[in-house]
């Protein structure tokens, strides 16, 4: 690749082709040879204002060697996740994988309905997974999506138990319901800073999308990166947080009353916040979530929200001086609401 290259390259080559081909040139071979001094700096480096998480589930298939193409060839690393049993019988794959710079993670040892298992049955079922990525891969997993996202927190236990991440996704691209090519570019094109798609080995329109999708990505300066074991949130490829920082913590309360949260109740993707006014009967409070929680129901006051969609004025509207919301954490499971302001009247 590296000499067929510079063998073709002519003296009287344009200078914008010939740079063309240094940016292709370095994009490819970035994860071989990153001692080279081109590939040491992208010229994309340095327009990463966020990463976005790329996972593809279900491998390793017969065609993992040619996704594993494409991804290189577009300068990308992904996650993948592996099914045990066919990381067991195709480890050259699975090794393939780590080789071409991505990251392996554990997607259960045959795809069943995890949900329905005994705690016991789960237990052996993700370390049996485990084993057989370290096995063929050497690398020992730290993430785990459920199949068919699907988990209780019993799941959720045994997974932190064998110190794996949960991770869902927050963009489904589709692909495994026959999304087209355009369909899988305009779902991915929702991502946002911190986000995880859902992809899957073994499917022509999902290689085929790739280019299309490192397209959408870098003219909105996102960047592929690694998924966080401690968050669950894409991150820089070496692991380093996002430069996104999330929105400012609460400053003192003002004028004339004071708002206090408490989280009564929390579940594996949600949880209940419930906040109560002393000082004032008539009411406003701004709430602030951290991207990408969403806010999923209201009780007890009026809401209205700014256009990122992440802050919530709540108006007194009869009901006491209690509200509460529903929070759904979209894979944050750590972050909370928080109050930044309450203003009487
Ligand atoms: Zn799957």
């Amino acid at each position: 690749m590296y000499a067929s290259t510079g063998g073709s390259r002519r003296p009287s080559a344009p200078r914008t082709s010939r740079l063309t081909r240094l940016a292709v040139l370095a994009s490819t071979v970035a994860l071989s040879a990153a001692g080279l001094a081109v590939a040491a700096t992208p010229s994309s480096a340095a327009t990463c204002n966020g990463y976005v998480g790329l996972t593809f589930d279900d491998g390793p298939t017969g065609s993992t060697g040619a996704l594993l193409s494409v991804l290189r060839a577009n300068g990308v690393r992904a996650t993948m996740f592996n099914v045990g049993q066919n990381v067991q019988s195709n480890q050259s794959a699975a090794r393939a994988q780590v080789d071409a710079g991505m990251w392996v993670a554990n997607h259960s040892w045959n795809h069943a309905h995890m949900t329905s298992m005994s705690q016991s049955q789960m237990q052996s079922d993700l370390s049996q997974t485990n084993s057989a990525i370290q096995a063929a891969t050497g690398v020992r997993p730290q993430l785990f999506r459920p199949p068919y996202g699907e988990t209780n927190s019993t799941l959720q236990s045994v997974a932190t138990s064998l110190g794996l991440r949960q991770v869902i996704w927050d963009v489904d691209s589709q692909d495994w319901n026959g999304a087209s090519v355009s369909q899988i570019v305009s779902n991915a094109s929702r991502l946002q800073a911190g986000q995880v798609i859902l992809m899957h080995d073994g499917i022509q329109n999902t290689r085929d999308v790739i280019p299309q999708i490192m397209a959408n990505l870098s003219s909105r300066n996102l960047c592929p990166g690694m998924i966080s074991p401690s968050t669950g949130r894409a991150v820089a490829p070496d692991g380093t947080a996002p430069p996104t920082t999330p929105p400012p913590t609460t400053p003192p309360p003002t004028s004339g009353c004071t708002a206090t949260a408490t989280t009564p109740n929390v579940w594996g993707d949600r949880y209940n916040t419930s906040v109560t006014v002393q000082g004032a009967s008539n009411w406003t409070v701004v709430v602030a979530l951290t991207p990408p929680q969403r806010v999923s129901t209201t009780w007890n006051g009026s809401p209205s929200w700014d256009s990122t969609g992440y802050v919530m004025t709540m108006r007194s509207n009869g009901s006491g001086n209690t509200f509460g919301f529903t929070t759904m954490m979209n894979g944050n499971s750590s972050a909370r609401a928080q109050i930044r302001s309450c203003t009487a009247g």
